[in-house]
């Protein structure tokens, strides 16, 4: 928790508070988002029910809920002009109202030969958060953040060092896969396909993947993240339509998010940043251990697996010298294949080290002997690729530095 000290001076109100926030000591841990204005309410925070509603208080009729659904889901559009089903005398207020703007977009920057693209967003009160868009042969997957920094306090990671700002609207989270959907029907991300169909494909891109792996600890934002994961799942015109296999929830392994996921039934993949297999590197590399052990999160995340039949990830990044000795791989396929087989994987990735870090990736031999020790116990294991490293989008290294 964030301690506040006694002699802290009543809170004063203020208009726009300043989107910075105090780096947080080594170890500490900040579950509790500072308050801050409330982000403006949206039709994407909304359930269809709710918008039903929320259409009829503003005094029109229900069924305009579903038109402006479709506008923003199905057609990606949030320009009254264009909504011609909706009378002229209604459209501007029903998008004042329900489509109000979230997201400005402050950069945008392509890497890896255009297949790469990271965006900065400014939120309405000056928070700013990243995205990142990335292209493959066969899928097209968005890094999305769910909080403006992050109270896990990770030492590796750039977001975790920066402490947490505030915690991000369902509709702001679901807004960069909206914005990112919109880009790809513009054609705006190139190449990286092998697939020769593809040179004269008719049909734009899609998002077909999208992680919760950029800023934020989604599960510490337990309620805006399950709802983001219900409109991007939802088929058109409520929701995106994206498959839940192609969503990933990723976190540090906060074991009572982890288990209420499991109770929503959401066929998502689970990923677990273990980065140690003991409790006492652990401890060090990701502070929430010191709430819930290493076993701990092995079991939640066998639970999760046992209840959704989903195959769960584990994240593990290879830092030199720290966690990369074979020791810890063999410890680790043994904790793994100890609660059962073909129920996990590991993705381990080399450390993006962040700027002024004291620790790098492994050396590539090591790399590969961690790798062959996981799959020689039966574990599949693959390397997660790096992109985005030369715009500051890759792993790890979102952070507010843009503003
Ligand atoms: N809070 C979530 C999402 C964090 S970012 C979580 O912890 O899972 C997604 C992944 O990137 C996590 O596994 C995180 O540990 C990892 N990561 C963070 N910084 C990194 C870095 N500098 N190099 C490699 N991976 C990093």
């Amino acid at each position: 928790m964030t301690e506040t000290p006694d002699t802290t001076p009543a809170p004063q109100p203020v208009a726009l508070p300043e989107p910075t926030t105090s780096a947080p000591r080594p170890g500490q841990l900040t579950f509790t988002a500072p308050r801050r204005g409330k982000p403006p309410r949206h039709l994407a925070d909304l359930t269809p029910a709710e918008r039903k509603d929320a259409v009829e208080s503003l005094g029109h009729k229900g069924f305009r809920a579903k038109q402006l659904s479709t506008h923003y889901f199905e057609r990606l559009v949030d320009d009254p002009e264009r909504m011609s089903d909706l009378p002229k005398a209604v459209r501007g207020q029903l998008v004042s109202d329900l489509l109000p703007p979230l997201l400005t977009p402050i950069v945008e920057r392509k890497a890896d030969d255009g297949q790469t693209m990271k965006y900065a967003w400014r939120l309405h009160d000056g928070a700013i958060v990243e995205s990142v868009l990335m292209r493959y042969p066969k899928r097209v997957t968005i890094c999305i953040s769910s909080q403006a920094g992050c109270g896990m306090n990770c030492p590796f990671c750039a977001t975790g060092q920066a402490g947490l700002t505030r915690n991000m609207s369902t509709a702001e989270i679901v807004e960069q896969v909206v914005w990112a959907a919109r880009a790809l029907r513009r054609g705006e991300l190139a190449g990286g396909s092998d697939d020769e169909r593809d040179s004269d494909r008719e049909t734009p891109l899609r998002v077909s993947n999208v992680v919760f792996m950029g800023m934020g600890e989604a599960l510490a934002n337990y309620k805006a993240s399950i709802g983001a994961i219900r409109r991007l799942t939802d088929p058109a015109p409520d929701g995106l339509g994206i498959s839940a296999r192609g969503v990933t929830m990723s976190t540090v392994g906060l074991v009572p998010g982890m288990d209420k996921l499991t109770a929503e039934g959401i066929p998502v993949t689970l990923a677990l940043s273990l980065h140690a297999p003991d409790d006492e590197l652990r401890n060090e590399l990701v502070p929430i251990n010191t709430r819930w052990s290493v076993d701990e999160a092995l079991d939640a995340a066998y639970r999760y697996f046992e209840a959704t039949g989903r195959r769960v990830s584990i994240e593990y990044a290879l830092i030199r010298d720290i966690n990369d000795h074979g020791w810890r791989a063999d410890l680790l396929g043994e904790k793994l294949n100890r609660r059962g087989r073909g129920w996990v994987h590991v993705n381990p990735i080399p450390l993006n080290p962040t700027p002024g870090s004291k620790w790098t990736a492994s050396r590539p031999g090591v790399e590969q002997n961690f790798v062959e020790r996981l799959r020689s116990a039966g574990i599949p294991t693959t390397i997660r690729d790096t992109r985005g490293q030369d715009i500051d989008g890759a792993c790890g290294q979102l952070a507010a530095s843009t503003a």
